[in-house]
């Protein structure tokens, strides 16, 4: 098959093809193993001569659709996974039939739609609209600028233009408790040091920063660009970090404050501004996730800062060719790609869609369907539930006794590969205060509570093998 533009005309004969595609694997979600059964590249060769229509659609059926990852449906509970709803879902092909780059202004509203989705999540999550920023390909290159734009922001605190001279002799120190891995790789990636960051401890029992320990530390910290990394919330425990009094601690020492709220943030469409989420809005720059809780398909994240200057400078793109198309700072500008996909548009639309109400709904759903498991296992004499944060996430790890720590972590990483071959859910590991455990993470807008009958009747399946 060679490309010219005639094809176009055929273009019933492609939508029909690929919707059937997707009616299909939408309508054999809740049939198919969550975890695709082989995952082997299939035995093809890169063809001289393309195939055509038909023989494309025999290779996506042979090779490809039967062995898909379930989990942009209902029973995939590991990580933190959302799956896209339907209007995001069409919304993202609308992305790729647009084909827009949004990389500055001047020849497409996708620029202004980008700058009013960004103003929309403001108000959906009551942050002030000083805060300014950009779509992002997810959470971690989220706080990947987030780290630019701190050292930036330090080494204007002692007269160095980092992204002009570089890091060389920027005198920087990270304060971080339970910082997120990607926000460790990302210390790395901005020239900081992964091993750069100062933990700070832990309240007692909790993956959350003692404020006091912060306090000294910060007041005993000689150097000149200080940052602290918190959590809201973290990805184990979904421990929420003090952020009101951690904030006005960085405003006292003048220190950055990143908030790393990936998924966190949705705490305040259940419990508001004063919830657990209070004083996040003195932070300097958040991370938010969206192709995780507000269930857009990937890859979608935010990266917000009050100080829109330091991401502009790090990220400027200095070309006569690129002068800046408006007043405000083109994307390209405030970001890593140059050109970028229209990738605020299924946000832009389920906002639309959904509205508030709608994504409270399925926030407010899958915390109880989370805290109706933990519950569950609470009674369980197969499982200990061993932590429920009252947010989405359930830790917890089959118990046996006589069992020593040892053989509880072998007997918790064979009962997960159970689960998971099982084929029925679908659930990732961790660790908490040292032991294995199970995680089973809820943020998918499809999931009811049969389905979390359907991971009972999984577990103590799983369990009883195991007894004999
Ligand atoms: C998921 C997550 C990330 C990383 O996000 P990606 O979108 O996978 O890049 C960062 N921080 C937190 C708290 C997360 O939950």
């Amino acid at each position: 098959m060679t490309p010219n533009k005639q094809d176009w005309q055929q273009l019933d004969k492609y939508l029909d093809l690929f919707s059937q595609i997707t009616r299909d694997f939408v309508d054999t979600l809740e049939q198919r193993p969550v975890a695709a059964k082989a995952q082997k590249a299939p035995s093809l060769t890169l063809p001289q001569q393309g195939h055509d229509l038909d023989e494309l659609a025999t290779v996506m059926s042979e090779h490809l659709l039967p062995n898909l990852s379930a989990s942009r449906g209902p029973r995939y509970w590991g990580f933190v996974t959302g799956g896209a709803t339907p209007v995001a879902t069409l919304a993202d092909w609308l992305v790729t039939s647009f084909d827009q780059n949004v990389s500055k202004g001047g020849d497409s509203i996708a620029t202004e739609i980008e700058r009013q989705t960004l103003g929309w999540l403001n108000q959906l999550f009551e942050l002030p609209q000083s805060f300014k920023g950009i779509f992002t390909t997810g959470a971690t290159a989220a706080n990947f600028l987030a780290a630019m734009t701190a050292r930036q922001f330090a080494g204007h605190q002692q007269g160095i233009n980092v992204a002009e001279e570089g890091v060389y002799g920027l005198d920087i120190k990270v304060f971080s408790t339970t910082p997120h891995a990607s926000m460790v790789k990302s210390l790395g990636m901005a020239g900081l040091g992964r091993k750069r960051y100062q933990q700070v401890t832990s309240v007692d029992g909790t993956e959350a920063m003692d404020t006091q320990a912060l306090a000294q530390a910060l007041a005993r910290c000689s150097s000149k660009g200080k940052v602290v990394v918190a959590s809201a919330a973290t990805v184990t425990g979904t421990d929420f970090d003090d952020l009101l009094t951690i904030g006005k601690l960085c405003e006292q020492h003048q220190a950055w404050l990143h908030v790393d709220a990936a998924f966190g943030i949705f705490d305040r469409l259940v419990n508001g501004s004063d919830g657990r989420t209070r004083g996040i809005e003195l932070a300097d720059s958040i991370t938010l996730d969206a192709h995780k809780w507000l269930n857009v398909p990937y890859d979608c994240g935010m990266f917000l800062t009050r100080h829109r200057q330091y991401l502009f400078e790090s990220c400027d793109v200095p070309a006569p060719y690129l002068v800046q198309s408006g007043e405000e700072p083109d994307f390209m500008s405030l970001g890593v790609e140059n050109s970028r996909r229209f990738r605020a548009l299924p946000v832009w639309l389920s906002l639309l869609a959904y509205g508030r109400d709608g994504i409270a709904h399925w926030v407010n759903k899958n915390i109880r369907q989370a805290s109706e498991l933990a519950n569950w296992l609470a009674q369980s004499k197969d499982y200990e539930m061993v932590r429920y944060g009252d947010l989405n996430v359930v830790l917890f790890r089959p118990i046996i006794k006589g069992l020593n720590e040892e053989q509880l972590g072998r007997l918790c990483d064979e009962t997960l590969s159970a689960i998971n071959a099982d084929g029925r859910i679908f659930l990732s590991p961790g660790q908490w205060q040292g032991q294995k455990i199970i995680r089973a993470a809820f943020s998918n807008w499809q999931t009811e509570s049969d389905d979390i009958d359907i991971a009972k009747k999984v577990l103590l399946e799983v369990f009883a093998p195991k007894q004999n």
